[in-house]
């Protein structure tokens, strides 16, 4: 097929892909480059549209202050474990369509020249889902947080929860991780946790909801266990939206929803406000 014909295939299918997105709040065929402009953000609807790891560090964080730390933390395959593929070759595979190691990055930086330390998962990597590694690398970044007395903020984009393919080695992150933030906090520790679109499982169920202060993204998707789970569980009809940023705020279990855009200003002012 030549290329003219494949464009001309393409554009009867619909969008292009490329410079083009649909965007799922508004189904509005969206200029790629305009939601990039505003962050990743829908410019009909407001929609939060996904950013990887890399780009939160560049939105959230003053320019060229980011440090990572524990960079060489590589996840390993202890129970040789395989379901439709081995769990070797999808972290093989995933490392290289993303360029991570594994789904969370960690480090120091300056937030409109505050230090803090600054955590970040990525739903791309096999869902956010936290295994070995990424329990390790949030651990160790709570533990410097502590000792060297800065704030902490971990934004999670975590779909996944525990990772199964590491068994019980992934669920014991989930303590590990929330026994380093209590002690973070009898140390007086200011502990801001941003939710975004997903926050899900055992990262939901762990650190995430850990925060002295909790934010969320507009519109994110947040909960524990999916909503036909739940249903099947306790058999009783659940109320329309009450895994959104916006249920949960009114039902109490976040402080505040804020628009990307406000995001880096309003981790600023808290700390501020904090005295931190
Ligand atoms: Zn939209």
């Amino acid at each position: 097929m030549t290329t003219s014909k494949r464009e001309t295939h393409r554009r009867k299918r619909g969008v292009p892909e490329g410079l083009w997105m649909r965007c799922p709040g508004c189904q509005a065929a969206v200029f790629k480059k305009d939601a990039e402009k505003l962050l990743g953000v829908c410019p009909e609807c407001e929609f939060h549209f996904y950013v990887s790891a890399k780009d939160r560090i560049a939105q959230v964080l003053d320019e060229g202050t980011f440090e990572e730390w524990d960079a060489q933390l590589a996840p390993m395959d202890p129970l040789n474990f395989e379901d439709k593929k081995k769990y070797a070759d999808k972290l093989r595979d995933e490392q290289q369509r993303t360029g991570l190691l594994d789904a969370a990055i960690t480090g120091t930086g300056m937030i409109r020249a505050r230090r803090v330390a600054f955590g970040v998962t990525d739903s791309a990597f096999i869902m956010g889902s936290m295994g070995s590694v990424v329990g390790e690398r949030l651990t160790r970044l709570v533990e410097q947080a502590t000792e060297h007395r800065l704030p902490l903020i971990i934004i999670s984009g975590s779909g996944g929860g525990a990772r199964m393919h590491e068994g019980i080695l992934s669920l014991m992150q989930m303590a590990k991780v929330s026994a380093a933030l209590a002690r973070y906090d009898q140390a007086g520790g200011l502990f801001i946790s941003v939710l975004t679109n997903p926050t899900m499982g055992g990262v939901a169920a762990s650190f995430a909801s850990l925060g002295d202060v909790v934010f969320a993204e507009p519109r994110a998707l947040i909960g524990f266990a999916g909503p036909r789970t739940i249903k099947a569980t306790i058999k009783i009809e659940l109320p329309k939206g009450f895994q959104t940023s916006e249920f949960l705020l009114e039902h109490g279990f976040i402080d505040r929803i804020v628009p990307r855009s406000k995001l880096k200003t309003e981790i600023a002012r808290t700390i501020d406000y904090c005295g931190k």
